[in-house]
């Protein structure tokens, strides 16, 4: 059987660090990272793909577009 599983992707050159991301996700797996991308900025991350959603919250509260939800299909 075929199960569907989501998890964000971040663009992390168009991040700018305001950390809106993390206060949404129910999950609480999105967090700021160490990493600092081209713009100087401290990026945001997923700490645990697997324990995702797909509620999208995260990706519709950032303003500059960083993140997507890609949706997989896991045959079992
Ligand atoms: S889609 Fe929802 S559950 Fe998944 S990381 Fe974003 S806010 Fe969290
Ligand atoms: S809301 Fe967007 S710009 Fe802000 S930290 Fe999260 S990914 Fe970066």
């Amino acid at each position: 059987m075929a199960k569907a599983f989501s998890y964000p992707v971040f663009k992390e050159d168009r991040c700018k660090g305001c950390a809106l991301c993390t206060t949404v996700c129910p999950r609480d797996i999105v967090k700021m990272s160490d990493r600092i991308n081209k713009k100087g900025y401290f990026v945001s991350t997923v700490t645990d793909k697997s324990a995702c959603i797909g509620c999208t919250f995260c990706a519709r509260i950032c303003p500059d577009v960083v993140i997507e939800i890609h949706r997989e299909k896991k045959e079992e």
